[in-house]
């Protein structure tokens, strides 16, 4: 079957305050829907112990990162609990091009510049059942000193004033569920109109579907 490539792909943009969960959700989903494509953000943040330079995030110099920008690299870049992030623009609008499903695991500053150059991205926020257990994740997660910490958490607040301008809010209480819901989410956003019209264009042709109906 044809794909139009140009609307064939989903764009989906996961954030969270820090210890939310984000990640393990992402990488979960990720194991159950391995054609999804993660975009790898460029960071001037340390890695933590255990992170591989190009598997979490291209780490680099606060120079470095600043060039890049100058040079118009980024699709979007925020500046994070004192840190900057960025998503590199080449590779988005390559795999926007070839009709692939993206996911960007990034901030609600870089949301709101994505969005603008994608309406169509699907806005995903994560919720911690409370503050506390934020707080109680960071701790046990065991990779930040306590100082960066404290910041997260104070910046938490901040950051979910902005949950409601994504379409979709999952609360991670219960792992499963939150997954599952996540899951929900991308095979809903598959099934779109737009989406199947172009991943299907000859059964759509054969069926005599139009993508203008009238109404
Ligand atoms: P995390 O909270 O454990 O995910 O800690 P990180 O240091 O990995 O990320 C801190 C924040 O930066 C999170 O809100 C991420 O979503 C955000 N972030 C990561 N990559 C990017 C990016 O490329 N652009 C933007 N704008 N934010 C990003
Ligand atoms: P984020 O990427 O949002 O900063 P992580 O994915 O690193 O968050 O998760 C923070 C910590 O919370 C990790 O140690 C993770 O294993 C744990 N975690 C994630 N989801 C849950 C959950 N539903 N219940 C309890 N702990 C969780
Ligand atoms: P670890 O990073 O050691 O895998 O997990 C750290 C903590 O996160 C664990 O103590 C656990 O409470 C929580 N956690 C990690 N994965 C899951 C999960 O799939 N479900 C739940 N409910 N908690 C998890």
């Amino acid at each position: 079957m044809q794909a139009n490539p140009t609307t064939a792909g989903s764009l989906f943009l996961v954030a969270a305050p820090s210890g939310a969960g984000k990640s393990t959700l992402v990488n979960a989903l990720l194991q159950q829907e391995p054609a999804i494509k993660l975009s790898i953000s460029f960071t001037t943040r340390d890695p933590r112990p255990g992170e591989v330079n190009g598997r979490e995030y291209h780490f680099t110099t606060v120079e470095n990162f600043l060039e890049r920008r100058a040079q118009g690299e980024f699709l979007e870049s925020a500046e994070v609990h004192g840190n900057y992030y960025g998503t590199s623009r080449i590779l988005i609008e390559q795999q926007m091009a070839a009709g692939t499903d993206i996911l960007l695991e990034i901030d609600w500053q870089g949301s709101q510049q994505v969005k603008k150059r994608f309406p169509g991205a699907v806005g995903i926020f994560i919720l911690p059942p409370s503050i506390a257990a934020l707080e109680d994740r960071l701790k046990k997660r065991g990779q930040d000193e306590p100082n960066v910490i404290t910041r997260r958490i104070l910046a938490a607040g901040g950051e979910i004033a902005h949950a409601s301008e994504f379409e979709y809010v999952i609360i991670n209480q219960e792992f499963a569920l939150a997954l599952s819901e996540l899951n929900a989410i991308v095979k809903a956003t598959r099934c779109r109109f737009a989406q199947q019209a172009s991943r299907n264009t000859a059964l759509f042709a054969q069926l005599g579907i139009h993508a203008n109906p009238i109404i």
